[in-house]
């Protein structure tokens, strides 16, 4: 037995149990398929999970955007390479004028910028995805 989701051509929803799509398609080629709700018999299939289709979609969409946000920041900030974690220093004691910058550091680099109180974002941007 198979549950196929359908509908009427009042578009009323319901479910039907068939022995298969073929015992389905036959039925309702033959009318022997009537709406539950007002008996029409012009019954036609709705597409099975059209809401995993539409989610999925819209996670590929949010991590395009992602993606997208941080090719931007790549491209507006200075590469700084290994300096990043000197000059972002700098740049926290006002010791150069704030500007963007992006680089390299180590987790301990890291873990002891954010203890000073530096505000950085560690990012894992794929090789091929870099923007010099
Ligand atoms: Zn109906």
């Amino acid at each position: 037995m198979i549950v196929l989701n359908l509908t009427c051509a009042n578009r009323h929803p319901f479910e039907g149990w068939f022995a298969s799509a073929d015992e389905f398609a036959r039925q309702s080629a033959t009318k022997l398929v009537s709406c539950p709700y007002c008996s029409d018999a012009n019954i036609t299939r709705l597409p099975s999970g059209p809401h995993v289709k539409r989610a999925v979609a819209t996670a590929d969409a949010t991590a395009a955007k992602l993606l997208a946000a941080v090719a931007d920041l790549a491209r507006n900030s200075e590469n700084v390479g290994t300096q990043f974690p000197e000059e972002a220093r700098k740049i926290h004691y006002a010791e150069i004028p704030p500007r963007s910058i992006r680089g390299i550091a180590t987790a301990t680099e890291v873990k002891a910028l954010i203890e000073e109180g530096i505000a950085v974002l560690p990012l894992s941007i794929p090789a091929k995805g870099e923007v010099h």
